[in-house]
């Protein structure tokens, strides 16, 4: 068993704006979390800087112009031409560094996924990574480049055959859809806030691929205040069964956490102790995970978040050395890993009963029109 956190201090150096909710300094905070909790200390596990990656691999998926327009907004001053490549909007301001940005997120994530083919390397966490909205020829949703495209590009070039993609951000993974919506070596399947109430308005259980991709895009649409239970039982009805079947040499998985009751950007309502028992099925489900951030944006709450992802991905326990050591005044200091739990939320009974009524529906219909194309009874 070997891991592998992949991290730079250098994201701290690009700000899509101070207004802007993602904050690429994520990545140092949950490094900073998974060293403080001991999480980084098994002698199986590395912390990987990543390299910038090249144009050429921007432009394994991405159009040319759409790579030269991104090149052209690095130095930060925006020109109207960009608007048509979803260049200078307020989801994707144009900011000093902007293509330079987009080529560390993506040299992290290649790095991630020529661990994984390797065959050295069984787990990998790249907190900014997972930038599931960028399109072959635009940016839109906070994404400038679409890393998991192309990372699953080189995972199957590199002899993976079977890859599942999973998707827990709260938003629909549209532009990995879109990427692989009729292939058969790519099982994708997306969990997240339906299209009727979040942007980017797409992923409706119907959308189930095209082709021989039929029945590999698979799309669970949640109501607005889904919680935990309602969400582990939409996804071990729909992931379990599914990744059984298929199989997967590895998995891709984009471990957001919008989903949480406290992010300002979406309506769900999870705590981290549900999404905790998710990223449990993902790893039970195969041995090779490449893990990529993704959305989130109540920064501490996604910090403690994916700072238990990775307890969980590596089968650890948080400890605090120095936990009962200090007292008095340094209290807080040593308050110790019970910190990174989120206390339990009840939601409504009347509201729970909703909710129960919609999600059920939404398995139902998968249940029916895309398990027996897995040979799923
Ligand atoms: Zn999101």
């Amino acid at each position: 068993m070997s891991s592998a956190f992949i991290y730079t201090s250098k994201f701290d150096d690009f700000s899509l704006g101070e207004s802007h909710p993602f904050k690429p300094y994520r990545g140092t905070m949950v490094f900073e979390l998974c060293y403080r909790y001991g999480l980084l200390d098994e002698p199986w596990i590395e912390v990987l800087e990543p390299e910038p990656a090249s144009e050429e691999d921007m432009l394994e998926y991405h159009q040319r112009e759409y790579v030269e327009a991104l090149k052209s907004a690095n130095t930060g001053s925006f020109d109207f031409t960009l608007l048509e490549y979803g260049l200078g909007t307020g989801d994707n301001p144009v900011f000093k560094g902007v293509y330079d940005f987009s080529l560390l997120v993506l040299g992290a994530t290649l790095l991630g996924a020529a661990l994984i083919s390797s065959g050295k390397v069984n787990t990998v966490f790249s907190p900014v990574g997972g930038l599931h909205h960028a399109g072959y020829d635009h940016a839109e949703g906070f994404c400038y480049v679409n890393d998991i495209v192309i990372a699953i590009k080189r995972l199957l070039k590199g002899g993976m055959k079977k890859i599942i993609y999973v998707d827990i951000d709260a938003h629909h993974g549209n532009g990995v859809q879109d990427a692989f919506y009729d292939s058969d070596e790519v099982l994708f399947i997306s969990l997240h806030q339906s299209g009727d109430t979040l942007y980017p308005w797409s992923g409706f259980e119907n959308e189930m691929g095209n082709g021989k991709g039929l029945g590999y895009t698979v799309n669970v649409p949640l109501s607005e205040y889904t919680d935990d239970d309602t969400y582990v039982r939409a996804f071990e009805a729909v992931y379990t069964p599914l990744a059984e079947a298929f199989r997967p040499d590895c998995v891709v998985a984009q471990i957001g956490l919008d989903t949480l009751k406290k992010d300002p950007l979406t309506n769900l309502r999870l705590t981290n102790n549900g999404y905790i028992r998710v990223l449990e099925e993902i790893k039970k489900s195969c041995s090779k995970i490449l893990a990529l951030g993704g959305g989130g944006y109540s920064v501490p709450d996604v910090v403690r978040g994916w700072t238990l992802a990775w307890a969980v991905l590596n089968g650890l326990k948080p400890y605090d050395p120095y936990q009962g050591i200090i007292s008095g005044n340094l209290t807080p200091f040593t308050q110790g890993p019970d910190e990174l739990h989120d206390p339990p939320y009840h939601l409504a009974e009347n509201i729970k009963l909703d909710l129960d009524a919609y999600i059920e529906k939404k398995i139902a219909y998968i249940r029916e029109n895309i398990f027996p194309l897995h040979g799923i009874g």
